[in-house]
C-alpha cells in the first residue's frame, strides 16, 4: 500500500532508537541518515528531503531532546511534527464563496483523476446538502464529456455540457456559461472539469489560465496522481506558474505509490492538500489531514497520544524529583504512592499498550496485569502511618497485621507490596543513571 515501504523503514529506524536511553550525536546522525535514505527511496523531492532532515537533525541534537525523559521518543515526535509540517500543517477545508455559487475549477494532467474527482466531490457535496453542478469544459479528449456524464449520473449530480454535435466548442465559453447556468438554476457549487494533456504544455496552460480568468473560481484544485513519483514536483510547479492553484488533490493514494508526490507537493508549492482520493469508487474520497497522514506514514498507531499522556503524567519536574530522591536514597512508599497515582492518570494501561506498535510481548505480560492492583496498593499504603511510609523498615509483624486489617487486605498482600517496593526502588536506582523512571510491572513508557 501507499507509504508501505517508507513506513516500514522509518518504523525500523525508530525501533532501533527505542531501546536506547540517552542519544549520542552519532545516534542522531545515524537516524537522520536512515530517514534521508528512506525518503529519497520513496521519491520525495531532494530539496524537501534536505530541509526535512536538516530540521530533524538540528532539533534532535538540541536541548529539546537532551532534557527529554525519553530521547528516542522525542526524536519520533520531532520527525512526526516535521512530517506534519511538510504535509501542510493544519487541515485546510474547501472554501465556499460568501455569495454562491462557489466556483471550483479542476486542473491537472490527463489521467490524473480529475473527472473521477469531480464526481466524488459532487457526490460528497450533495450529501452535505449542496446542489453542485458539474461543468464539462474538457473538450480536448473525445470521450471526456461522455465520461463526466457517466460520473455525474453515478453521483446523482446535474451536468452542464455543450450540446453534442455542436462540433468542438470553446472550453472557456463553456465554463463561463456553466457558471451562469448555475447561478440561474440555483446551484450553490460549480465544479469545472478542464482538459489535461499527457505532459505539461503551453497551450494547455493558456487554456486553463483563460478558464480561470473567465470564471474567477473560489478554488482552483490541482489534481495530481500520487504515483507520478519524481515528476510530481516539476508538474506541480508548472501548474503553479501556468494557472496557479489554491489547493491540491492527491489521487490514487490507494495504489502502490511510494508516497513522494504526497510528501513533496505541499511543501514545494506552499499550497495545502485538501483531499485524498483513494479509489475508483465515487465514495473513495477523504478530506486530507496532515497529522493523520503523518501518523500513517510513521505507523505510530496512537503512539504520540501515548507519549503525550506519559509526558503529562510523569512530567519532567516530577522525574527530576524522583531521580534526586533516588540519588539520595530517599525514595519512599509515599513517593511510590504518588507514582501509582500518576499511573492512574495515564489511563488504562492495557489500552495504552494497545496503542503501542511492536509491543507484542509486552502486551502479553500486561494481560496478566490487573489494574485494580493499583487500587489495592493504594489502600495498603494509605493504611500506613507517615513514619512507616517513609521508612518501610519499621514494618514489623504487628504493624503489617494492623495495615492489612486497615486496608481490608491480607498480611501476604502487605508483604508482597513491601517486597515490590524494594524491587522498584532498586530498579529505579538503575533507571536514575540515565534511564526512564519506571514502575514495577510496567516497562519503560
Ligand atoms: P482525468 O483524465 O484527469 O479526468 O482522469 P480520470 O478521472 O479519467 O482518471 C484516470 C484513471 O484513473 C481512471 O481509470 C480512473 O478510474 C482512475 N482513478 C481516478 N482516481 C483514482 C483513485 O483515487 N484511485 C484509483 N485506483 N484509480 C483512480
Amino acid at each position: 500500500a501507499t507509504f508501505g515501504t517508507l513506513s516500514d523503514r522509518l518504523t525500523e529506524t525508530f525501533r532501533n532508537l527505542r531501546t536506547k536511553g540517552k542519544l549520542t550525536p552519532a545516534d542522531v546522525d545515524g537516524t537522520v541518515r536512515e530517514i534521508r535514505r528512506a525518503l529519497l527511496d520513496a521519491d520525495v523531492a531532494l530539496p524537501v528531503v534536505k530541509d526535512f532532515t536538516a530540521s530533524v537533525r538540528e532539533r534532535a541534537l538540541g536541548d529539546e531532546v537532551n532534557k527529554a525523559l525519553n530521547p528516542a521518543q522525542q526524536v519520533v515526535q520531532i520527525v512526526n511534527e516535521e512530517l506534519v509540517g511538510i504535509l501542510g500543517g493544519q487541515q485546510r477545508r474547501l472554501q465556499f464563496a460568501k455569495n454562491p455559487p462557489t466556483v471550483i475549477m479542476l486542473a491537472g494532467l490527463q489521467g490524473s483523476g480529475k473527472t473521477t474527482f469531480a464526481g466524488k466531490l459532487a457526490k460528497q457535496l450533495e450529501k452535505e446538502g449542496h446542489t453542485p453542478l458539474l461543468v464539462a469544459a474538457d473538450l480536448q479528449r473525445p470521450n471526456a464529456v461522455n465520461q463526466l456524464q457517466v460520473v455525474a449520473q453515478q453521483a446523482g449530480a446535474t451536468i452542464f455540457a455543450p450540446e453534442p454535435g455542436n462540433g468542438v466548442g470553446d472550453p472557456v465559453k463553456v465554463a463561463k456559461a456553466g457558471v451562469e447556468h448555475a447561478r440561474r438554476q440555483q446551484h450553490d457549487v460549480v465544479i469545472i472539469d478542464t482538459a489535461g494533456r499527457l505532459g505539461v504544455d503551453a497551450e494547455l496552460m493558456k487554456q486553463a489560465s483563460n478558464i480561470r480568468k473567465a470564471t474567477d473560481p473560489d478554488e482552483v484544485l490541482f489534481v495530481i496522481d500520487a504515483m507520478i513519483g519524481q515528476d510530481a514536483v516539476n508538474t506541480a510547479k508548472a501548474f503553479q506558474e501556468g494557472v496557479d492553484f489554491t489547493g491540491v488533490v492527491l489521487s490514487k493514494l490507494d495504489g502502490d505509490a511510494r508516497g513522494g508526490a504526497a510528501l513533496s507537493v505541499a511543501s514545494v508549492t506552499g499550497r495545502p492538500i485538501i483531499y485524498a482520493s483513494t479509489g475508483e469508487g465515487l465514495d473513495d474520497l477523504e478530506p486530507f489531514h496532515p497529522d493523520r497522514m503523518a501518523s500513517r506514514i510513521l505507523d505510530l498507531g496512537d503512539i504520540l497520544t501515548l507519549i503525550e499522556q506519559a509526558q503529562s503524567a510523569f512530567d519532567e519536574e516530577e522525574a527530576m524529583k524522583v531521580a534526586e530522591k533516588l540519588a539520595t536514597s530517599t525514595f519512599t512508599l509515599e513517593d511510590f504512592l504518588e507514582q501509582m497515582q500518576q499511573m492512574k492518570k495515564m489511563g488504562s494501561m492495557k489500552k495504552m499498550l494497545g496503542m503501542l506498535p511492536g509491543m507484542g510481548s509486552m502486551k502479553q505480560q500486561m494481560e496478566n496485569f490487573d489494574e485494580r492492583e493499583i487500587d489495592r496498593t493504594e489502600a495498603i499504603i494509605r493504611s500506613m502511618t507517615i513514619a512507616e511510609r517513609r521508612n518501610p523498615k519499621l514494618l514489623n509483624g504487628s504493624r503489617r497485621l494492623r495495615i492489612a486489617r486497615g486496608s481490608g487486605m491480607t498480611v501476604t498482600d502487605v508483604n508482597s507490596l513491601v517486597q515490590r517496593f524494594d524491587q522498584a526502588a532498586k530498579m529505579m536506582k538503575t533507571m536514575a543513571r540515565g534511564g526512564v523512571p519506571n514502575i514495577p510491572g510496567m516497562g519503560p513508557v
